[in-house]
Formats: structure tokens, C-alpha cells, sequence
């Protein structure tokens, strides 16, 4: 038999580097869904490529597509919109879902993935900044295998010990003597700049990541190390530990994926060339091991590997993150959310690359002051209500800029 795969956000960087591993291991992986947004033709060509059954797309574009896949003589259901993506991780033909849409928009269909007690190849960090607490439980009740695909979180899990991999919460067993955990980051396309380089950077220079070729969102959240600050509220989740347990340490090689730090002394890494597919090649095969593709590491030409402290003035967004994660969830929701709207608005090139950290602290300050933020927050309605104030306050905050 062969595993049942869903991809949502097949027409991305992650959906791209999954479909190129499934496309070696046919033997072992069906593509059974897939999602895209307004990549159509590109999820034409993979539609034409794979046959899944079904595929979602928003729902104006249902009627559409639906011709246009009928018209080539594909046999594809066509769903539409979040209630179509929740339909698909849900679907009890599905073993994994590979939850790889970028930002909030890829939340409820990673929560109905947990909650249908699938394998989630969880590429879509926002989820777990937003709704932490209730992706974990609902994972827990519903069964559901959570498999971090982002590289750093995927290093820890490899070095973590096998108890722990598999619940979470063994991770506070002093038997395990685990001390921290240190997640590496390559510091971006401004790693050695200053903060007036900084400042008058374009969108063309954000995106140039020096590593990794990833989608604009990322590129742009790697270029501030929001990226990183987004990590270390979804290694809390993941790994159930607090942020003073999780560590940041720059090295601009990105050889090595991140660490596990023990009491005795020993130091536990993953480390591999910078390409997404080794991660999700681990995880699509957990606990065996296939071939993904990757260029393999030639030991004898890796002269120097890097590891520094993180400047916080310059990397704002980093300590906001920190501060977010002691904060409370509310706060977690609304630093992710004020965060995509301001990428939005430097990539529209309205505001620019440092602004992004300035809107993240004034969005964050305004958000405390309100009455319900202290409340727990436990429910997708109640995370959706706190989403939407915090986009508010981030497109005023936006308006205030551009009207200097
Ligand atoms: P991309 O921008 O390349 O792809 C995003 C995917 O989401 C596309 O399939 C896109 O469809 C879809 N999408 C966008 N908006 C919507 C929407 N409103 N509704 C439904 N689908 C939507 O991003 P990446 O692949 O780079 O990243 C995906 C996720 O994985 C992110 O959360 C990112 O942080 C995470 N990640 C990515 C890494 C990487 O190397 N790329 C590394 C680690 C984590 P379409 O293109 O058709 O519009
Ligand atoms: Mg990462």
C-alpha cells in the first residue's frame, strides 16, 4: 500500500521540493490531493502530472478550473476555498498532509489535519505561532503525528533522543538530561550590513536569500530574522519548553540545521546542504530513511563553520518574538499578524524593510492595552478575533507611515 499524500500549497517552494522527492519514491507515496492559489497553471501542469483525486483551489476559481481540468480530460474533483482545504486534511482517504501554505491562511486546515488525527508534515510555521496550544492538543487527542518539516525544528527532532521524538513531553525527564536547545540561523541577505543598509534595502535585495531559495514571505521574514522569531514561538510548541530554554546562535553557513544541548556536555546536531528536501525526504519516510535528491556534503570542502551571537538592535524582530512568547498567546497572534501584513506591505513596496520591526513593537503595545488580551485564548474563533485586531492595528500603524 502506498501512503495517500495531500499537499496544500503544492504550487510553492515546499509543494515543489515535496513533489520532486514523491516523484522518486512512487512505489511508496500516491499524490492524492493538492492545493494551489493563484499559481493556476502551474497546478495545471501538476494536476496533469500527478492525477490526484481532488484538488482545492479559492473558491471563485471552482467553476473555472473545473472546465479547464474537464476540458483535458482529467477526472479531478475541484473544492473550494478554507472549507475545501479542511475538506481535503480531513479526508478519510488521506494518510499525510503536508501542511506547506504560507501564513495564516494555511491555519484551519492544519488544525482539521490534527484534528482528524493525521501525519502532518508541518512546513506552515504561522499555524503553530497562532494557535499553539490548540494544534498540540488537538494533535494529542485526535492521535495525530506532528513532523516538523522547517530545517531547524527537523535537526532538533533528529538529535532529540527516540522517547522524546515521540511525546513531546518527555522532554522534561531528567533522565534524558537535556539542558537547551539552540536553533541556527544564517543571519539573511543583511547579516553583515549595517542598519542604513538596512533601512534603504529593496525588495530585490531582501528576497536574495544567500542559502536558501524559498518563497517571498519567508525570504523577507529571513531578512529581518522575524523568520527566527517565528521558530522559537514554534520550537515552545513543538518541543514543549519555555523560550529561556531555546537558544539563538548565528552561523551564516547553514550547515548546521540546529542542536540539542545535554547536561553532560554533548552537543547533538543535524547537519546537511541547505535544501529543503532532506527535511521533508525525513520526515515523508520517518522513522526510515529514502533518497531526496540533495547534494551530498563534501566533508573535505567544508574549511569553516561560523557560530555568533544575534545583534537584537539590529534583529529586532528576534527579541519581539521572545518578548511575544512570555507575553501570552495573544500576543504570539497578533506579532504573526501584524508581521504579514507589514511583509505585505514592503514587498507592495509601501514601507520599508525596517519598518516591518517598528509596526511589529507598535502593534504589540497597542494589543496589550486591550481589555481581552489577557484572557486564554482557546478557541480558532477566539485566535481569528485577536488575527483580525492585530491586522487592523498594523494597517493603521502603516497608513501613519506613508502619511509622513
Ligand atoms: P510559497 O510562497 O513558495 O508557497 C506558498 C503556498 O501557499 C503556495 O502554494 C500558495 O499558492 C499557497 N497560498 C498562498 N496564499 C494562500 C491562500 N490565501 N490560500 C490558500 N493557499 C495559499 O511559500 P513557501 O513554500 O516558501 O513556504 C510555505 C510555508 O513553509 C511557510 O509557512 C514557510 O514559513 C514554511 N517554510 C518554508 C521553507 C522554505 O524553504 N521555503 C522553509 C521552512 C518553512 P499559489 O502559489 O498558487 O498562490
Ligand atoms: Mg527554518
Amino acid at each position: 500500500m502506498t501512503q495517500q499524500i495531500a499537499i496544500l500549497g503544492a504550487t510553492g517552494s515546499i509543494g515543489t521540493s515535496t513533489l520532486d522527492i514523491l516523484n522518486k519514491h512512487k512505489d511508496k507515496f500516491s499524490v492524492y490531493a493538492l492545493s494551489g492559489f493563484s499559481r493556476l497553471d502551474r497546478l495545471f501542469e501538476l494536476c496533469q502530472q500527478f492525477l490526484p483525486k481532488r484538488v482545492a483551489v479559492a473558491q471563485k476559481e471552482v467553476d473555472a478550473f473545473t472546465t479547464r481540468l474537464q476540458d483535458a480530460g482529467l477526472k479531478i474533483e475541484v473544492v473550494g476555498g478554507q472549507t475545501g482545504l479542511k475538506d481535503i486534511a480531513s479526508d478519510s482517504q488521506v494518510d499525510t498532509v503536508v501542511a506547506s501554505i504560507v501564513g495564516s491562511a494555511g491555519l484551519e486546515s492544519t488544525l482539521a489535519a490534527a484534528q482528524a488525527g493525521k501525519r502532518i508534515l508541518l512546513a506552515n510555521k504561522e499555524a503553530l505561532v497562532m494557535a499553539g496550544e490548540l494544534m498540540m492538543s488537538a494533535a494529542r487527542h485526535a492521535n495525530a503525528t506532528l513532523l516538523p518539516v522547517d530545517s531547524e525544528h527537523n535537526a532538533i527532532f533528529q538529535s532529540l533522543p527516540q522517547a522524546v521524538q515521540q511525546h513531546s513531553e518527555n522532554i522534561h525527564n531528567i533522565d534524558y538530561g537535556i539542558r537547551q536547545l539552540w536553533l541556527t540561523a544564517s543571519g539573511g541577505p543583511f547579516l553583515h550590513s549595517d542598519f542604513k543598509q538596512m533601512q534603504m534595502a529593496t525588495v530585490e535585495q531582501a528576497v536574495a536569500h544567500p542559502n536558501w531559495s524559498m518563497g517571498q514571505k519567508i525570504s523577507v521574514d529571513s531578512a529581518t530574522m522575524m523568520n527566527k522569531g517565528l521558530e522559537l514561538i514554534e520550537a515552545c510548541h513543538l518541543f514543549n519548553l519555555p523560550e529561556d530554554k531555546i537558544k539563538v546562535v548565528m552561523h551564516p553557513q547553514s550547515i548546521i540545521h540546529s542542536l540539542v544541548e545535554y547536561v553532560d556536555g554533548s552537543i547533538l546536531s543535524q547537519m546537511g546542504s541547505p535544501d529543503m528536501r532532506t527535511p521533508i525526504a525525513h520526515c515523508l519516510a520517518y522513522p526510515q530513511r529514502i533518497e531526496s535528491g540533495v547534494q551530498r556534503l563534501d566533508l573535505y570542502k567544508m574549511s569553516q563553520l561560523e557560530f555568533l551571537e544575534p545583534d537584537l538592535q539590529k534583529f529586532a524582530c528576534l527579541r519581539l518574538a521572545r518578548q511575544a512568547m512570555q507575553a501570552g498567546s495573544w500576543a504570539n497572534i497578533s506579532l504573526n499578524a501584524s508581521n504579514e501584513v507589514a511583509v505585505d506591505a514592503f514587498l507592495q513596496k509601501q514601507i520599508r524593510l525596517t519598518d516591518i520591526a517598528n509596526i511589529n513593537e507598535l502593534v504589540l503595545e497597542a494589543m496589550s492595552t486591550n481589555a481581552n488580551s489577557a484572557n486564554t485564548i482557546n478557541s480558532l474563533q477566539q485566535i481569528l478575533l485577536v488575527d483580525g485586531s492585530a491586522r487592523q492595528a498594523a494597517q493603521m500603524a502603516i497608513n501613519r507611515l506613508s502619511l509622513k
